[in-house]
């Protein structure tokens, strides 16, 4: 039994170790030429940072990510709308990470190098197709190649050419509307260099972490991502979704100049920013299905989401993790079968609830009710509204420690 895996990205190389833990073999198939640092900030939680420890990937981690403390969400003014505690610090076994997602794959993909072997990973093989018998099925390849397993799985990432050969008919890519400008500096450490802050509203809003220790002990590499609502989401985006497409300082600096927050010059640090990048908010409608016979979808390829409530990556490493699982001793297209049952619900939810702004609703809801600021937040929005909001996203994305209480604007069991 091989399992083919079309993509190396975060979800495909999870599940090459996942599947490999339990002495199942595979191929990933990448259609890039070489692996490369790629993209900026991501963040993965502790329900996905579980299963990389699991995999004894913790101490790989820890070595190239941040161990994130807490998270506030904040109006534009710096006014402190809602503070979390988050991983170890909200009382989980396993920290949440934020990361660079170069680094993230990079280790991933060493790790499959290591435990599986040079051969385990096919670079410049771009999937064009497959076909597939009652038996087998045959991965289809743009130079004319093709491979043949017991299972095809489609961790092709956003643009994915499987989910577009089984759902020829998918309504496409969604824009809602929302130009994101994304970068990383190495940046003096603020509020004890391991927080992350939500700032704004859906209009205009940061999003800010440490991912990376810095140059200097006293500085961290630094993620930031403006998010600018340009259009109402009834037309395509501007450009083609492309995670490397550089984006345009001036086009962005009068966006930066409307956040004023007290521990962080947000126009210097873009302004220092060497070189960033412009993503629209994109996502696509939820399947119906994903498995067709012996081969499935998993990751951005099956449930792409907006990226609020730091879910993306998190996702297609659960879904990784519990592939594996059921491959293990259940024949291939029942185990396929399952795998759609139990993860499809799941992520249609994510995907569903991040279209309504996840978590991060809480600072669209009180700059909707205060748009200057306020004085006292209680006369905006009592502590349940804002609980319910924040700890509802927890428990139906699978990352809630407890259930919420509604005691107090300071959470710690989240
Ligand atoms: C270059 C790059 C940069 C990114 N940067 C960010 C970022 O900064 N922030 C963020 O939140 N998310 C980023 N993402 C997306 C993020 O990695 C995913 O949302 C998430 O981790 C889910 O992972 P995935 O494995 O499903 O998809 P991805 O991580 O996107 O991986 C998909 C993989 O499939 C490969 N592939 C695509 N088509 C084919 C094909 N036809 N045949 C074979 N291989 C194929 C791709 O080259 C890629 O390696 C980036 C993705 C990429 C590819």
């Amino acid at each position: 039994m091989t399992i083919l895996i079309a993509g190396g990205g975060i979800g495909g190389l999870t599940l090459a170790l996942s599947l490999h833990e339990r002495g199942i073999p595979c191929t990933v198939f990448e259609a890039a030429q070489e692996v490369r640092s790629l993209g900026v900030g991501i963040n993965t939680l502790p329900h996905a940072i579980r299963e990389l420890a699991a995999l004894g990937l913790l101490p790989a981690l820890d070595a190239c990510a941040i161990r994130t403390r807490e998270l506030r969400y904040l109006n534009r003014f710096g006014q402190g709308i809602w503070t979390e505690a988050r991983g170890t610090h909200a009382g989980h076994d396993v920290p949440q990470f934020s990361i660079h997602r170069g680094h993230l794959h990079t280790m991933l993909w060493d790790a499959v190098r290591k435990r599986l072997g040079d051969a385990a990973l096919i670079t410049g093989a771009l999937l064009t197709g497959f076909s597939q018998t009652i038996d087998s099925v045959t991965a289809h390849f743009a130079d004319g190649r093709t491979a043949t397993g017991t299972a095809l799985v489609g961790a092709d990432g956003i643009h994915s050419v499987i989910r577009r050969t089984l759902h020829p008919d998918d309504g496409g890519l969604r824009w809602n509307g929302i130009q994101m400008w994304r970068g990383a500096v190495d940046w003096p450490a603020y509020e004890g260099g391991d927080v992350m802050a939500i700032a704004g509203d859906m209009a205009e809003k940061l999003v800010l972490y440490p991912i990376a220790a810095g140059t200097r002990p006293d500085t961290r590499l630094t993620n930031w991502v403006i998010c600018v609502r340009q259009g109402d989401g009834s037309s395509a985006p501007p450009r083609r979704e492309d995670w490397s497409r550089p984006g345009r300082l001036a086009e962005l600096l009068p966006h930066v100049r409307r956040f004023r927050l007290p521990f962080i010059d947000v126009e210097a640090l873009v302004r220092a920013t060497p070189e960033f990048f412009e993503y629209p908010m994109c996502d696509r409608d939820p399947l119906p299905w994903w498995t067709l016979g012996r081969v499935t979808l998993l990751g951005d390829a099956a449930h792409p989401m907006y990226p609020v409530g730091s879910n993306g990556a998190s996702q297609a490493i659960l879904d990784a993790r519990c592939l594996a699982a059921l491959l293990d001793g259940t024949a291939v297209p029942d185990a396929l079968v399952a795998y759609d049952a139990e993860r499809r619900p799941k992520t249609a939810a994510i995907v569903t609830s991040n279209r309504m702004g996840g978590p991060e609703r809480v600072v669209d809801v009180v700059s909707e009710r205060a748009p200057d600021g306020f004085t006292r937040l209680e006369d905006v929005i009592a502590r349940e509204e804002l609980a319910a909001i924040a700890g509802g996203y927890a428990a139906m994305a699978g990352f809630a420690v407890t259930p919420v209480s509604a005691s107090g604007a300071t959470a710690t069991a989240r």
